[in-house]
């Protein structure tokens, strides 16, 4: 079935074994995003096995379909009030960054007879979730540690999202300086400092990562190979652990400049399009309601993407040494937007591929 998503196991299992020996090296634990591929129940089953510390997930719905599996499960998204009830119900750690929610939290854990742990998070610049003023920040620690039902497991941040803020050893270093001031101030343990995601694996494989940072949450380093910061490879880790297949329903000689006047496309832009002559074009089953295309690259570097509407990808097919044919398909590696959008249209087949072929689709 077509178009189809190939998540490859072992080749993500390497991925996660990799990153985990990566963090251990550095005394870091490691909690496995798993959001980019929705937290598909089978995969996160089979590929959390590689020494996995944490799953975690911005959703709770992705959360409560991982309950079978044995790891402390986090949520990354500050919750919603209204999803408070499933919060206290499925997960172990939630983020939070407002007293009104922590309350509640505290209320429902109450009414279950449950302890629920929480991380508090500290903005240290790129101002997307986070207590963002220090006094504000200690008031709130101590508020949280007189709520009965809620514990503070630990602080944590999250860098290069909003802001594109860099993580560096003067950041983090604030974010370890407040975690032992807290430490001081209470006389108790912090065992969770979390420094970031898939963006602070450069600084950590530089060594330059501040002491007292305990954690990471990996996402798109485990799911493509690379680090966020830069945008590089990971060294020893597959770019190609997801693949998406396509099938071809036209295939045709046009030109490459629309005939007649210019309005607005599908979407309601105005195209402006360059005259390359008569094109061999091929239009495959997916389009913009499925994917983003703007994050696939087609394995054979010699086809180009011209655009897609809703459920029609065209592409340009006249330099390729291949002699494609109506029904053939046509392959792409994934970006982080392009492996999103794939894994969350339901239109997109999911096929599990099992096979120790490891043999590696060049990303560049
Ligand atoms: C998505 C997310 C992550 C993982 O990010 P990657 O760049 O995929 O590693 C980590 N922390 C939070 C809070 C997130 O929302």
């Amino acid at each position: 079935m077509y178009p189809r998503l190939e998540i490859n196991i072992p080749k993500l299992k390497h991925n996660v074994s990799t990153l985990s020996d990566i963090c251990k090296t550095h005394n870091l634990d490691m909690a496995m995003v798993t959001k980019v591929y929705c937290a598909i129940p089978e995969v996160v089953k089979e590929i959390s096995q590689e020494n996995v510390d944490y799953l975690a997930d911005s959703r709770v719905e992705n959360l409560k379909n991982l309950q079978h599996i044995n790891l402390p499960k986090i949520l990354l998204r500050i919750p919603m009030i209204s999803e408070i009830k499933d919060v206290i119900e499925y997960v172990d750690i939630s983020f939070n960054s407002e007293l009104k929610t922590i309350y509640k939290l505290n209320e429902e854990a109450k009414s279950k007879g449950k302890i629920h742990k929480i991380v508090l998070m500290f903005d240290l610049g790129d101002l997307r979730e986070g207590y963002f003023e220090e006094n504000e920040f200690f008031k709130v620690v101590d508020e949280v540690l007189r709520l009965e039902n809620i514990k503070l497991f630990g602080i944590g941040t999250n860098l290069t999202c909003y802001g594109a803020i860099m993580p560096s050893t003067e950041n983090l270093g604030r974010l370890a300086r407040l975690s032992k001031q807290i430490e001081r101030d209470y006389n108790m343990p912090l065992e969770f400092v979390s420094g970031g995601n898939s963006s602070s694996i450069d600084l950590l494989q530089k060594w330059n990562m501040p002491d007292g940072i305990t954690n990471l949450r990996l996402g798109e380093a485990i799911a493509l190979g690379r680090e966020t910061a830069y945008g590089n490879i990971i060294k020893g880790t597959y770019q190609d652990a997801f693949k998406l297949v396509c099938e071809i329903v036209e295939l045709k000689e046009k030109p490459s400049l629309p005939i007649g006047e210019i309005g607005m496309d599908a979407f309601g832009n105005v195209p402006v399009y360059e005259d390359k002559g008569i094109l061999k074009r091929a239009i495959v089953g997916i389009g913009k309601q499925d994917i983003n295309i703007d994050g696939i690259m087609p394995v054979d570097k010699k086809i180009e993407i011209l655009g897609a509407s809703s459920d029609h990808m065209i592409l340009n097919v006249t330099n390729s040494e291949k002699n494609y044919s109506v029904g053939d398909t046509i392959e792409f590696l994934v970006e982080y937007g392009g492996l999103l959008t794939a894994c969350t249209s339901k239109y997109v087949f999911k096929e599990l591929i099992y096979n120790e072929n490891k043999e590696e689709v060049a990303y560049n």
